[in-house]
């Protein structure tokens, strides 16, 4: 029997439901893709009611201030997700009549909207007869294809998704790639597939060989890259407490911040830091391509240098402010060490 069939009955019986799931708004599926990369759907739950029902649709969001927007990605990371969302959000209402396009080429011209996405949006909302490969599918394939070619490169991705697309072909494409990502979220799982329940252990070229706990493979990781940091509880003598807007490029693009500056990695370790102050703790980021060490430093006012582009807040106002997730833990561990 096909993959395709098997895959598409199988989600009849089995398939997830999720908000986002229900109906075919191009505009919920697109925030929800969003939301969902890099995140758990426990966590990322949330944050997409919270985000659709302050921008219900695409008018919304293009009409909002990115300061808003922002503020409502507070704590989920990757805010050039946010910035981008935005972004296309207003591309789409100045260009495009506020209609999103159907076919995956033409969504990939909009902002931040990657091959993964462009995919997710045509296949979910517009029944586009095209494959969608996350992290998931990736190794169902691997295993259901017993190919050893590493998952990370970009030809075994450009290879799978030629595959998968001539998978879905004929099929209904939304139970067809929800199907996928649940085989491959619930039951082709990491580290225990459970191949007996699996609707495809029939057609599983890795099951055949026993070669699936060998799959997927990999290329190694380069070493990660870690940067250092020194940032600033800076109070004056009202105890308002001193941020800054961030640029829009760069990481936490348009976030707001507490001062800081960029040091090197011995000085970090000696806690010294040039704008002075006392040392409160340590804390660690972690981003995608970076890890970032973070000191912090608590000094007044007075006694602090000069930093560009700093304003006072009392610290009831912090909640009004979109801050990184960093930042946020910053606050509430000063205020702890402070009781
Ligand atoms: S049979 Fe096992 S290895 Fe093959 S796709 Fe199903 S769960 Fe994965």
């Amino acid at each position: 029997m096909q993959i395709g069939k098997l895959v598409t009955d199988w989600y009849a019986a089995h398939g997830r439901h999720m908000p986002w799931r229900e109906g075919q708004d191009p505009y919920r599926i697109w925030v929800s893709e969003v939301i969902m990369q890099q995140t758990r759907i426990e966590q990322g739950e949330g944050y997409f009611y919270r985000f659709v029902d302050r921008f219900p649709d695409l008018a919304s969001l293009a009409a909002a201030e990115q300061d808003e927007v922002l503020k409502y990605w507070e704590g989920l990371g990757y805010y050039s997700r946010a910035r981008n969302l935005h972004a296309a959000a207003r591309q789409l209402v100045e260009t495009h009549g506020g209609q999103f396009p159907s076919h995956h080429e033409a969504l990939l011209t909009l902002k931040g909207v990657g091959p993964y996405t462009a995919r997710a949006i045509a296949s979910f909302a517009f029944g586009q007869q095209v494959g969608v490969l996350d992290g998931n599918v990736l190794r169902v394939m691997s295993r259901l294809l017993n190919d050893f070619s590493p998952v990370n490169r970009p030809q075994t991705r450009r290879k799978f998704q030629h595959l998968i697309d001539g998978w879905v072909a004929g099929q209904d494409s939304r139970s067809f790639n929800y199907g996928m990502m649940d085989i491959g979220a619930t039951i082709c799982t990491p580290t225990q597939p459970g191949c007996l329940i699996c609707p495809l252990e029939a057609v599983c070229q890795g099951r055949k060989a026993g070669s699936v706990q060998l799959l997927p493979q990999k290329d190694q990781k380069l070493k990660r890259k870690v940067r250092y940091f020194n940032f600033y509880l800076i109070l004056n003598e009202k105890g308002e407490v001193a941020i800054r807007q961030r640029p829009t490029d760069g990481f936490w693009g348009g976030l707001w911040e507490i001062p800081n500056e960029e040091t090197k990695r011995k000085a970090w370790e000696k806690k010294e830091s040039e704008g002075g102050g006392r040392f409160l703790f340590e804390l660690k980021h972690v981003f995608t391509h970076f890890d970032m060490m973070i000191n912090t430093f608590m000094l007044s006012a007075g006694a602090a240098p000069a930093f560009e582009e700093v304003q006072f807040i009392s610290t009831d106002k912090i909640a009004i402010f979109a801050f990184s997730k960093a930042v946020l833990n910053i606050f509430e561990n000063a205020w702890q060490n402070m009781d």
